[in-house]
């Protein structure tokens, strides 16, 4: 170990402070002091040298930095060591980890989407072994990785085929450059879309050779609009779901049928790209209905395609489902080798897939689940919250609120809810929300008008422990 001296920065800066200041400042203790410091050797003993040594120096240059900008007393050691200590284990932490979602959204794009089911999990666990992911058991040789998920996806959305992709996103670029590349693809002016996270459409078709070729208006788009674009470069008539946004008003589009008809009496293809793959049907749940595979599929579709970790609740990937000649085309594409699915997202598609098949999906999947529950269960869960709290000091109410569905799906459409709500004006409420991101499971909550408000729809049944003990660590004094 060389260099454990730590920087004394900038000495002019160091000559304006105030003499207390110049007085803490020469008390700081050096790195390799701190480095024998009784309440620094079990994390010694326990983790490498050098990471130890990292964190104290992150440790003593902070609370220098505290001294410098305001004035502060030197820390005691005992301070400074907690702090490298804490520093020290969370070096050795992967940055991706766990958190508490209590945003009341359910499907959050930048907390990782669905949140799978047990079984899925399990699959998981149980595919991280040996599998017989390209291996066919009755022949006892090679297999395909592309037969997995087929059977259960045939009966549960009536496809003939199918093939699953890392995201769908990559099912989108795939069906273009393999159906579409130097062709046209038609598509409705409505549809031209941004999905999120700069994915467009118009640029998705650049990248995959198609020209797109939009049709109507950006409110309205007819049949004939679809049938008047037709040309001898013509592969495909294409919808997008307007995912993340609604036009309203003086609207008008061509079903899915129409669509399909006019692809084929054209002798083009129609493909479907539905974005969020439900495949219950989500009007159950006094909200609007999302376009489903399954009709999509019945109402003469080619191909549809959705994502694995949206309203379907499994794991990310892009599912295309339809015709077995098109789909044949679609393997065989160089594209499908670098865009192919893990075992893990296939062990959890099939175990997310079979929810559906036995008929026990609103239980088993996290989405639905969430989706499916009543107001009136919320509303007993936060009063429990609320006196657990209580008993530990902590005043809350419980006040009516909305949950949102996520991901692009649904915009607009809100499930009634009932909120934990700690009232604590803006400043506070925003360094409570700090603390609870900053706790062993972070915990991300909503702030509004001064209160911090969290929503016991999105909060996974095994974490809600971990949950109130974060609110009793970061709320207590
Ligand atoms: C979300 C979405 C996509 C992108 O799907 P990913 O699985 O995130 O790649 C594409 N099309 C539509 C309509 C979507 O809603």
């Amino acid at each position: 170990m060389n260099d454990i001296q730590i920087s004394t920065g900038n000495e002019s800066t160091g000559a304006t402070q105030n003499g207390s200041a110049q007085t803490a400042l020469r008390g700081l203790p050096s790195i390799e002091r701190m480095l024998a410091h009784p309440d620094l050797q079990r994390v010694r003993e326990a983790l490498p040298l050098s990471i130890v040594t990292d964190a104290v120096r992150k440790a003593v240059e902070e609370a220098r930095a505290s001294i410098l900008a305001g004035g502060e007393d030197l820390p005691s050691s005992e301070s400074i060591a907690a702090a490298a200590s804490a520093a020290a284990w969370q070096a050795i932490m992967p940055s991706l980890r766990p958190v508490i979602n209590a945003t009341g959204v359910i499907i959050h794009t930048n907390l990782g989407r669905a949140p799978l089911s047990t079984a899925a999990v399990d699959a998981i666990r149980e595919a991280a072994g040996y599998s017989n992911l390209e291996y066919d058991l009755v022949a006892g040789g090679r297999g395909s990785r592309y037969t997995h998920a087929i059977r259960i996806l045939r009966q549960v959305v009536g496809c003939e085929d199918a093939l699953v992709v890392n995201n769908n996103a990559a099912a989108l670029v795939l069906v273009l450059s393999a159906l579409c590349s130097g062709r046209e693809a038609i598509l409705s002016r409505s549809q031209s879309v941004e999905i999120g996270g700069g994915f467009r459409i118009p640029e998705i078709m650049k990248t995959s050779g198609a020209h797109l070729v939009e049709v109507g208006t950006t409110n309205r788009t007819y049949a004939h609009d679809y049938a008047n674009a037709v040309t001898e470069k013509s592969a495909l008539v294409m919808r997008v779901h307007s995912s993340n946004f609604r036009i309203v008003g003086f609207t008008a589009s061509a079903t899915v049928q129409e669509m399909a008809e006019v692809a084929h009496s054209h002798g083009l293809l129609f493909v479907d790209d539905i974005g969020s793959g439900a495949l219950l049907d989500t009007s159950r749940y006094g909200i609007q209905a999302e376009p489903r595979p399954q009709e999509s599929l019945a109402a003469g579709a080619d191909l549809v395609m959705f994502s694995g970790d949206k309203l379907l609740g499994g794991p990310q990937c892009g599912i295309i489902v339809g015709k077995s000649d098109i789909v044949a085309r679609l393997k065989k594409h160089p594209l499908t080798r670098a865009l192919r699915v893990d075992k893990f997202t296939l062990a959890a598609l099939e175990a997310t897939l079979l929810h559906y098949l036995k008929n026990e999906a609103e239980r088993e999947v996290p989405v639905w689940r969430m989706l499916s529950a009543q107001p009136d269960e919320m509303q007993r869960k936060v009063q429990q919250w609320a006196s657990t709290l209580s008993e530990a000091g902590i005043q809350a109410e419980v006040v009516p609120g909305q949950s949102t569905i996520g991901g692009g799906s649904l915009p607009g459409e809100t499930l009634p809810t009932y909120l934990l709500s700690i009232n604590q004006g803006e400043a506070e409420a925003g360094r409570s929300a700090d603390k609870l991101r900053a706790q062993s499971t972070p915990v991300i909550a909503r702030v509004d008008r001064g209160s911090l408000l969290l929503d016991p729809r999105t909060v996974l049944p095994a974490q809600e422990q971990a949950l109130l003990d974060a609110l009793k660590s970061a709320l207590q004094n």
